[in-house]
C-alpha cells in the first residue's frame, strides 16, 4: 500500500508558505507506518518544534492501473477520507534551503492521520467541501473545486510513474490556514458538514 502527496494543489496555500504554484503535481510519498486510523492521538515528535497540520481530502484507489487515460481516471477511485498531513516544517524548511528532499519532514510515524473512507458519487466529482476545527475554531476551509490539479489530473500523472494499486492512498493538497499544533490541541477534521475525523496532540 503506497501514500501519495500532492504538494501545493492550492493556489492560496501555495502563497502563504511563499512557494511558486506548480505547472505539474507537485508529488511526494509517505511509507505506510506513516498512517494513524480510527482517530488515534498523535504523538508530537521530539525532533520538531514546529509541527504543523494541513486538512485535505484523501481518496483510495479501487483497482489496478497504470498509464490511465484521463477520461477513465474516475474509474480508479471510489471511496474519500478526511486526512491530516502533519508536516515537520521547521525540518521542511531546513531541508527546502539545501535543496534536499522532505522525507523525514512529511513520512515520520504518525503523520498521515486518515478517517474513515466514505463512498465517493462520482456526481460530487471535485466539489467537497472540507473544513480543519482546531479545538472547536474553523482554521481550514477548503472545496476540491478549488484544486489546481484536479483528483482525475493527479491519477493520470502519477500512473505514469507508479502503478496504482488498490488501497493506496491520495492526500490531495491543502488549502490555506495551516499553523501550528501544541500538546493538548484536538483537530477535526469535517467533509460536506459531517464530521469525520477527530485527532488529539499528545
Ligand atoms: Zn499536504
Amino acid at each position: 500500500m503506497k501514500i501519495f502527496c500532492v504538494g501545493r494543489n492550492y493556489v492560496d496555500h501555495a502563497k502563504e508558505l511563499n512557494n511558486p504554484v506548480p505547472d505539474q503535481p507537485l508529488i511526494f510519498m509517505k511509507p505506510s507506518t506513516a498512517l494513524l486510523q480510527n482517530n488515534q492521538d498523535f504523538v508530537y515528535p521530539e525532533f520538531s518544534k514546529e509541527i504543523h497540520y494541513e486538512g485535505e481530502i484523501v481518496i483510495r484507489i479501487s483497482k489496478t492501473g497504470k498509464n490511465i487515460a484521463l477520461e477513465e481516471a474516475h474509474q480508479y477511485f471510489n471511496q474519500i477520507a478526511f486526512g491530516f498531513d502533519f508536516t515537520a516544517r521547521d525540518i521542511q524548511s531546513q531541508l527546502k534551503q539545501k535543496g534536499q528532499p522532505w522525507e523525514i519532514a512529511k513520512g515520520f510515524d504518525g503523520s498521515a492521520a486518515i478517517g474513515g473512507f466514505l463512498s465517493f458519487n462520482s456526481s460530487l466529482s471535485d466539489n467537497n467541501h472540507f473544513e480543519t476545527y482546531k479545538n472547536g475554531k474553523q482554521v481550514q476551509n477548503g472545496n476540491t473545486n478549488e484544486m489546481i490539479f484536479s483528483y482525475s489530473d493527479i491519477i493520470v500523472y502519477l500512473s505514469k510513474f507508479f502503478t496504482l494499486e488498490a488501497g493506496d492512498i491520495i492526500f490531495t493538497g491543502t488549502p490555506k490556514g495551516v499553523g501550528k499544533v501544541e500538546k493538548g490541541d484536538v483537530l477535526e477534521g469535517v467533509i460536506d458538514g459531517r464530521k469525520v475525523l477527530s485527532c488529539t496532540i499528545i
